[in-house]
């Protein structure tokens, strides 16, 4: 077995298999360059699952079709066994032996004006430019794969070249190597992406705009399933839900801070120009505007929620008897991801937050604190959520001027959040530093299947938003004070929760969230159709999720597209089940099936339903 836990794999931080990978992108670039004379080599980092190397091949365009015969060639390079010799030269040298490499003399001439020395690689016919360190010999590099190629723009900008990035790994043993090609196979059918097509779960349309993805029916009900739920929860916590705009005045932005902070990951601002507007401007010109004066009438699209819910809190004055006050709401936002790092539902342009602001008292930080682990706890034991730790940010003692300055709430904050995570017995971790300028946080940190943690929900207290909108309640004394603001997700965006799900799940959700509970199939849609519909009909009244497939197909194919599908059980009804008023059902992903008298049946569904079974 080998020894690399797949799941936590970091190449970049491993000091072996980092020296490895980096030596092994040398080797593709000497296999390249035996294939493609012409080839001209940009940088070849490693990176966090093995390296890449930027290459500019003139005309020739590479596709995957290729990478084979470069592997060969790779393989050829490494059976030579050539010593991997480092030559330092000084910065003319170099200039010389690559004056016919623009990408060299672009790294030469960029190079810090103290390296003296400049270090090249060597193996035989080969040489590139290099800092290394590099393992002794090509031999050493022996157990890799060339995994993709894609485009990427000369140093990233999309008004240089387009160069051809490919990748790669490289491992110590075969073992390691054909455990990551598995984990990797395995992370493909696991993504969400695929399952969301499989499922009819979501789709994207260039046409609609990228990131922008559009739900569909079998996405859309697991999506209502899981605001219903939260949404019921929240108001047996004392939550008091409320709807508010997708976009707000840049003046509220500019009120809340955001503006400063964010505005580069908001979509641009909009400006309504009327009929008889002399005064059109052009996006820069409203943006330069923005920057000058009062902007209560350019809008953008939001990019959170909070500023909204402090101007509903701030609407009339409180007493300290009302508080905690908590607003909560499944609010559309808005961000303008990269579009390299958008990702299907898990990372969108627009996507729905699970969002809450709760107004208390200092003194009622740590209990509010303590509801809202309760609330995230009862969720994730809904879900069967086990592997999590929290990760709780605190400032930093021995720089205090970081952070919003009021030390006896930042103390007794930090000893109230300590205290509850004790009591509670949960697994956490300091991250001394890392706190906002205005309030510490704890982030609940949930290890998936594949790929890297997850910070599903959050909570993260805050000191200086109130006071920026200058919300007060009355003390005990008749004071006008600030209350402390709680920001806390639970499922976190609710798109994001669907893609983790269908993940973790590969599809195969518990019946109470699945969107396609039950196909019923009649063996021959001649004779077995009554019963069927009838049992259909039943069932839906009860508001199950149900299908009749009564096509004129074979039995096998119908089974087969339920199972595709992932639909969780499949009922067919043949004569045995119509003479005997039962029903035989199979859950997906079983071989058994079972039969039950229709009474039965609808008990034993009802229940798994109501107690919000884990799937089977
Ligand atoms: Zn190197
Ligand atoms: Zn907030």
């Amino acid at each position: 077995m080998s020894e690399i836990k797949m799941n936590e794999l970091n190449i970049k931080e491993d000091e072996r298999l980092n020296m490895l990978n980096h030596s092994c992108a040398h080797l593709l670039a000497q296999a390249v360059k035996h294939l493609y004379p012409q080839a001209k080599f940009w940088v070849g980092p490693v990176i966090t699952d093995g390296f890449y190397y930027d290459i500019d091949l003139g005309d020739t365009v590479i596709t995957e079709a290729d990478l084979p015969a470069i592997e060969k060639e790779m393989k050829k390079c490494s059976k030579d066994n050539k010593r991997i010799v480092r030559e330092e030269i000084s910065k003319q040298q170099a200039l010389e032996m690559f004056h016919d490499d623009p990408y060299k003399i672009d790294l030469i001439n960029n190079m810090d004006e103290n390296e003296v020395v400049i270090s090249c690689y060597r193996q035989g016919d080969f040489v590139d430019l290099c800092r290394g360190p590099h393992v002794e010999n090509t031999k050493q590099m022996k157990y890799f794969k060339l995994l993709k190629v894609s485009g990427a723009y000369w140093k990233g900008d999309a008004n240089n070249k387009m160069l051809q990035r490919v990748y790669g790994v490289c491992f110590e043993s075969q073992e390691d190597l054909d455990a990551y090609l598995q984990y990797l196979e395995e992370a493909k059918e696991r993504d969400h992406r695929k399952i969301g097509r499989d499922m009819d779960i979501f789709m994207v349309s260039d046409l609609v705009g990228k990131g922008l993805p559009l739900w569909l029916p079998n996405g859309y009900t697991v999506w209502r399933i899981l605001n219903n739920y939260i949404t019921e929860k929240e108001i047996a916590h004392g939550y008091l839900h409320v709807h508010t705009p997708d976009l707000g005045s840049v003046e509220l932005y500019k009120t809340s801070g955001h503006w400063d902070h964010y505005k580069d990951d908001m979509f641009s601002p909009m400006y309504n120009i009327s009929e008889n507007d002399e005064n059109t401007m052009t996006v820069r010109q409203v943006k330069d505007r923005i920057d000058r004066e009062r902007s209560d009438d350019v809008y953008v699209l939001r990019p959170m929620n909070c500023p909204h819910h402090m101007v509903i809190f701030g609407r009339r004055s409180h007493s300290y008897r009302e508080l905690p006050i908590r607003i909560a709401e499944i609010a559309n936002d808005f961000r303008f991801e990269a579009q390299g790092a958008v990702k299907g539902i898990e990372r969108a342009r627009s996507f729905t937050q699970n969002d809450s602001h709760i107004f208390c008292t200092p003194e009622q930080i740590e209990s509010e604190f303590k509801g809202v682990l309760d609330l995230i706890m009862e969720t994730y034991d809904d879900f069967g959520f086990k592997d999590f730790k929290c990760r709780l940010s605190l400032r930093d003692p021995a720089d205090t001027t970081k952070y919003f300055p009021d030390d006896e709430m930042w103390n007794n904050a930090e000893a109230s959040l300590r205290s509850v995570l004790d009591d509670l017995k949960l697994d956490y971790f300091e991250a001394v530093g890392e706190a906002a300028f205005y309030g510490p946080k704890l982030d609940v940190l949930v290890k998936p299947a594949v790929g890297n943690e997850v910070a599903l929900s959050t909570i993260q207290l805050d000191f200086l938003l109130p006071r920026r909108f200058e919300l007060t309640y009355v003390n005990e004394n008749g004071e006008k004070v600030t209350p402390v603001v709680i920001h806390r997700a639970i499922l976190g965006s609710l798109d994001r929760f669907v893609a983790f799900l269908l993940e973790e799940t590969k599809g195969d959700l518990p019946l109470w969230l699945a969107p396609q509970q039950f196909t019923v199939i009649p063996v021959n849609p001649n004779i077995h159709y009554e019963y069927a519909r009838d049992l259909v009909d039943k069932m839906m009244k009860k508001g199950y999720r149900v299908k009749l497939d009564d096509r004129n197909e074979k039995l096998g194919y119908r089974i087969r597209e339920a199972q595709v599908k992932k639909v969780t059980m499949q009922i067919v009804i043949g004569d045995h089940e119509v003479a005997d008023n039962t029903v035989t059902i199979r859950r997906h992903g079983q071989k058994e099936s079972l039969t039950l008298s229709q009474e039965e049946f609808f008990a034993a569904v009802d229940r798994e339903i109501t107690d919000k079974e884990l799937a089977k």
